[in-house]
């Protein structure tokens, strides 16, 4: 028979509990703390005491308290000065941001990307360049405690390995894009890569239309379409990492071509080429097309609106059988398709209407991404943070070497 968790294994997991409240729901007073947490007050005081004397959280009189007797203390993140490096790689661009415990981003720093390349030396020198300029402007007491990036593309879990290739049907380069950026960055830490869907779920999972739902479908557009999926709380991950690649779910038999060689994908359909093509604007690219297109649709544009129901039609058919198979609660839109939805929301409703079980789209609610075109890097920091929050004391002793 195992034995049960030890003293300080609880003691581990409250203190990674108590960091995530504030870390997500920013400043809380620890009445708070003890009922949503559910441990007695004594025990929050010392949970406090030693995240407070580890210079993790900072205790405040709350500014008003509107009411009679002794206030209960606010806990706050200490978000000057504990950090995590935040990365994205995204089709178009290339962002690094300073992210703060409990997620406000201190700096930031962003270049253009040119499209369908990838030269590893290039974009590690431009991401490591920026938080080495961030670096500088730190005082000197903080404290950086992991670093992650969001990938457009497929990743290995394990070892942040990168698939890339120009035309999905040519053959994949492995390119090691985490264990490179964190040899640039040469802070000792290493960097945990993620795709970008999958991010964007967890971003939204954690701080966006999608906090406190425990069952939800991130869909993230841009040239082509990926998928996070949360069930049941976790972030499907698959085999190696891989799960979520919606965008070569076949809506359309025989359809369009995709750039994995078949014909028909969710991507082929949604993506914002066919979205341009239909509309007679092949040569336009980039999320600001799309929204030009999007407006023009609404403003009557015939065109343009034909193509954006067109479009819209094979999203709500799409998302009609990934709702009949994981039965979410909420599906967020974000990259392109958060414009895309808003130009073709009634398509899409209908879809699901005549395609989704009643069983499983009743209750489902459409909503598009809070965290806009942040959604991604958001993503990235609180995969940074993971480590810290599930054992903080560790990992910042660690840090501080
Ligand atoms: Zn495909």
């Amino acid at each position: 028979m195992r034995a049960g968790p030890s003293q300080e294994e609880i003691r581990r997991y409250n203190l990674g509990t108590l960091l995530r409240h504030v870390h997500l729901g920013g400043p809380t007073s620890r009445s708070e703390l003890t009922s949503r947490m559910g441990l007695n007050r004594s025990t929050i005081m010392a949970l406090t005491a030693d995240l407070a004397a580890a210079g993790l959280v900072r205790e405040e009189l709350p500014r008003e308290t509107g009411r009679a007797g002794r206030p209960s203390l606010v806990v706050r993140p200490e978000s000057a000065r504990i950090y995590v490096l935040a990365f994205d790689v995204g089709v178009d661009r290339l962002v690094a941001a300073r992210v703060g415990l409990g997620g406000v981003v201190l700096d930031r720093r962003e270049a253009v990307r040119p499209r369908g390349t990838f030269d590893l030396a290039e974009v590690v020198a431009t991401l490591a360049g920026f938080a080495r300029q961030m670096h500088r402007k730190t005082r000197p007491d903080t404290v950086c405690v992991g670093a992650a990036a969001a990938f457009c593309g497929a990743v290995r879990e394990s070892d942040g390995t990168v698939h890339f290739s120009p035309n999905l049907a040519g053959s994949l380069a492995d390119v090691p894009f985490g264990q490179e950026l964190s040899r640039k960055l040469a802070m000792g830490l290493p960097v945990t890569v993620g795709n970008d869907a999958n991010l964007g779920a967890l971003a939204e999972h954690s701080r966006g239309v999608g906090a406190g739902s425990r069952n939800l479908i991130y869909l993230h557009g841009d040239v082509g379409i990926g998928g996070g999926i949360i069930a049941g709380g976790n972030l499907l991950g698959g085999h190696d990492g891989y799960s979520g690649e919606v965008g070569h779910m076949i809506v359309n038999p025989g359809g369009r071509l995709c750039g994995c060689g078949s014909r028909g994908c969710l991507e082929a359909e949604v993506g914002e080429r066919a979205l341009m093509d239909h509309a007679g604007q092949s040569g336009a690219v980039g999320r600001q097309a799309v929204r030009t297109l999007v407006d023009a649709a609404d403003r009557g544009d015939i065109a343009a609106r034909d193509s954006v129901h067109r479009v819209g039609d094979w999203l709500g058919i799409g998302v009609a059988n990934l709702v009949n198979i994981f039965n979410p609660e909420i599906v967020i839109f974000g990259g392109m398709l958060r414009e895309l939805y808003l130009g073709s929301a009634a398509q899409v409703r209908s879809q699901i209407n005549t395609s989704g079980l009643p069983v499983a789209r009743d209750g489902l609610r459409l909503r598009t991404s809070a965290l806009g075109d942040d959604v991604t890097l958001v993503g990235a920091a609180e995969l940074a943070f993971a480590q810290m929050l599930a054992d903080p004391l560790e990992v910042l002793a660690r840090s501080s070497n």
